[in-house]
């Protein structure tokens, strides 16, 4: 079994956006909009302006108060479509009750929508001629890509149909060559459906789902889940004889575990991805990608100083 480490995935890119960052005069400039103090956004953003720093992109959180009316957050996302200064903008999911999604997204200007939520950029990339990509399905495809996984011809099985994940990684799989089944909470038979993978993704957010019995011997696994578990209850029985989840509850008060039963499932496949440290590096190393690309789009319709 092939251990699918995206660290050193993540890390190549970021240093190949942190070159191309280098040519522009001023750098890239990314801006995050956080409206309310959801711990898990927090974290989120913190690491997302961590990331874009280090990669010599200037990060601006934009901090909207808890329970800030809708008109405030869309006069936001107005002031940053309106600033030439701001190359990328995006607006941390999820929402507060009473604002609506749908509604945000459409009014960020596509030509700096870095998360690839606008229609326009789902669009184009379902017209197989992408521009922003959302960031976690362009990381997985980054990462099959560096473990050389094959998809020309193979059986891809995706658990799991939102916009940010599911859907989107369908039309990059599609446009691979790869025959796509999408998989959601009405599928029949789903652990038969998954057991034809020859690459099995699962994104639903139900800690270690996916069992041995869904795996066919040999396919490979990517588990995109992350999930906090902060009590060995939440946990489904299979989990909670694992030493590291029952070690980091304890020690740290939280543990992360995917949607895959990665011990169940290492028996099987012939590579998986760890959480912590597959797919959710890479998200936020293609977000500095994406925000590279808005200043190189923009620049090149001479809508920012031009690089050097
Ligand atoms: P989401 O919007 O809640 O969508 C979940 C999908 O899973 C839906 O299509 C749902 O089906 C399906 N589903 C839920 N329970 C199911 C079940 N028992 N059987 C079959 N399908 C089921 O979630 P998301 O935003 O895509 O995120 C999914 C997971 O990925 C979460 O754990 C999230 O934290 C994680 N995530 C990780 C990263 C990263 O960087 N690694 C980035 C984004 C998300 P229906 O459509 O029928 O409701």
């Amino acid at each position: 079994m092939e251990l699918l480490d995206g660290t050193p995935v993540a890390k190549r890119i970021r240093e190949e956006a942190a070159a191309a960052a280098r040519a522009f005069v001023p750098p890239p400039r990314l801006v995050v909009l956080l409206l309310g103090s959801d711990p898990a956004s927090e974290a989120y953003v913190a690491a997302k302006k961590r990331a874009a720093e280090e990669a010599g992109i200037r990060a601006d959180t934009v901090r909207l108060a808890p329970g800030s009316p809708p008109e405030a957050l869309l006069a936001a996302v107005g002031r940053a479509n309106e600033d030439r200064d701001v190359d990328g903008l995006l607006v941390q999911m999820p929402l507060e009750a009473g604002h609506d999604r749908s509604r945000v997204i459409d009014s960020i200007d596509p030509e700096k929508d870095v998360d690839g939520l606008h229609p326009q950029n789902v669009g184009l990339l379902h017209q197989g001629r992408p521009r922003f990509v959302p960031c976690t399905p362009a990381g997985v495809l980054a990462l099959l890509d560096h473990y050389d996984v094959p998809l020309a011809g193979r059986r891809a099985v995706i658990l799991g149909r939102s916009e940010l994940v599911g859907r989107p990684l369908a039309a990059l799989l599609t446009a691979r060559d790869a025959t796509v089944t999408v998989c959601h909470s009405r599928t029949l038979d789903l652990p038969g459906v998954c057991r034809e993978a020859d690459l099995l993704v699962a994104a639903i957010g139900r800690p270690g789902f996916v069992t041995a019995d869904f795996v066919r011997e040999g396919a490979v696994v990517v588990d995109v889940g992350i999930n906090r578990l902060t009590s060995l209850e939440d946990a489904p029985p299979s989990l909670r004889s694992s030493g590291r989840i029952r070690d980091a509850i304890a020690s740290k008060g939280r543990a992360l575990v995917g949607d895959v039963d990665f011990d169940d499932v290492s028996r099987v496949a012939a590579g998986i991805t760890p959480v912590p440290g597959g797919v959710g590096p890479l998200t936020v190393a293609m977000l500095i990608r994406n925000t590279v690309l808005a200043a190189q789009l923009r620049s090149a319709r001479g809508a920012r100083s031009l690089p050097r």
